[in-house]
């Protein structure tokens, strides 16, 4: 007998179609749904549902999800969560709190084959693709410890791809992940609520116009300069800072939709003036939003931080080009939870 395969893994139309195939009412794929991503139920789904359907579902299909290895809550209420997947690895996510909602930062991979020089998650190499089960399951394993442990916040309202792993090398996973995200008769989270972060990984780029339509594209820019951009980002020798361009220029964007170009601020490599107005240069006139990310130090980086005060005057030159800029406060760096910062080894 085949090995199950994770329920978390099928979108609304392949279980219709799995349902189909087995000779099973399609309609049960509304109820299955339902059940379990819009009541998000771990326990098998009887409502309704014919008794064939219900063993060929229990057959076939596992329920597991990720499990929570720890949990670490920092004073601003952000969660970070280390899960242990099924053979053992494990990926962080976080939730960043806003009022009593929250934002979800999801991992796509455990690891990461691109090795920024300033990320720690680069520093791993990558280990394996998640697939969409894997996705999903950090989602839903996050929103079962707020049911249980801050029952009247469960509400995860936006979904973030800035944990582990550059999501655009494991498209397909991340894509079907968005699929089962959005779906009417389940989650029905808005498109608009879900944003991708790429370091410009060009054939993810690529597909997305066709197949991730309406998803919020964020670029880790970080640098103007191509010499700076190839020590920070190393794929930008493969796939150069103006072709990226090229292409998010060419993604339509719906009436209210910005492209987010997240900016990692460095202390004396890429934080002077001279770089804000460059910046500035690149960006005005497009349909952007500036997120400055003062640098987390992490135990080996050779980075520092810049001062508050320089954060501040890059972002005031910034506003000259009349380009909505954010300093993104560092949340849950009591616990190591800010992104960038996301290790695998506890
Ligand atoms: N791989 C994707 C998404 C994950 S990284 C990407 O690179 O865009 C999410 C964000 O955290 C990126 O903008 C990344 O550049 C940033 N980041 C990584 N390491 C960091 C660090 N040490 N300090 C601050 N931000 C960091
Ligand atoms: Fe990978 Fe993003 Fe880290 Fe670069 S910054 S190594 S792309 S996770």
């Amino acid at each position: 007998m085949p090995a199950m395969e994770s329920f978390y893994n099928l979108s609304f139309s392949d279980l219709e179609g799995q349902l189909k195939k087995n000779g099973l009412k399609t309609t049960a794929a509304s109820l299955l749904f339902n059940w379990h991503y819009k009541k998000k139920n771990i326990s098998p789904c009887v409502n309704n549902v014919s008794k064939d359907t219900i063993s060929y579902i229990a057959d076939n299909y596992n329920f597991e999800l990720p499990k929570i290895h720890t949990v670490h809550e920092a004073e601003d209420r952000t969660v970070k969560f280390l899960f242990e997947l099924s053979d053992g690895r494990r990926v962080e996510s976080v939730l960043i709190p806003f009022h009593n909602k929250y934002s979800i930062c999801l991992s796509s991979q455990v690891g990461c084959a691109m090795k920024c020089s300033f990320c720690f998650t680069g520093t791993q190499g990558l280990k394996r693709n998640l697939d969409a089960s894997e996705i999903i399951g950090q989602f839903l394993g996050a929103n079962q410890w707020l049911r249980t442990n801050r029952p009247d916040e469960e509400r995860i309202l936006n979904i973030v791809f800035m944990g582990q792993g550059e999501p655009l090398h494991n498209f397909d996973a991340v894509k079907k992940a968005c699929e089962i995200f959005i779906a009417q008769e389940g989650m029905s989270i808005g498109i608009q609520k879900i944003t991708i972060s790429t370091s410009g990984y060009i054939p993810g780029l690529q597909r997305w116009k066709n197949e991730i339509p309406g998803v919020n594209l964020a670029l880790s820019l970080h640098a103007v300069d191509d010499e700076i951009r190839n020590e920070l980002i190393p794929i930008n020798r493969k796939y150069p800072l103006r072709e990226v361009l090229d292409y998010i220029d060419d993604l339509p964007l719906s009436k209210k939709q910005f492209v987010t170009y997240e900016y990692l601020l460095i202390a004396d490599l890429n934080d002077s003036e001279a770089h804000a107005r460059e910046l500035g240069e690149l960006l005005k006139g497009k349909r952007a939003y500036i997120n400055i990310i003062p640098f987390n130090p992490f135990p080996g980086s050779n980075y520092q931080r810049p001062s508050d005060e320089k954060a501040d005057g890059f972002k005031r030159i910034l506003g000259e080009y009349k380009i909505p800029t954010l300093i993104r406060k560092t949340k849950g760096d009591d616990v190591l939870a800010a992104c960038g910062q996301l290790n695998t080894a506890d």
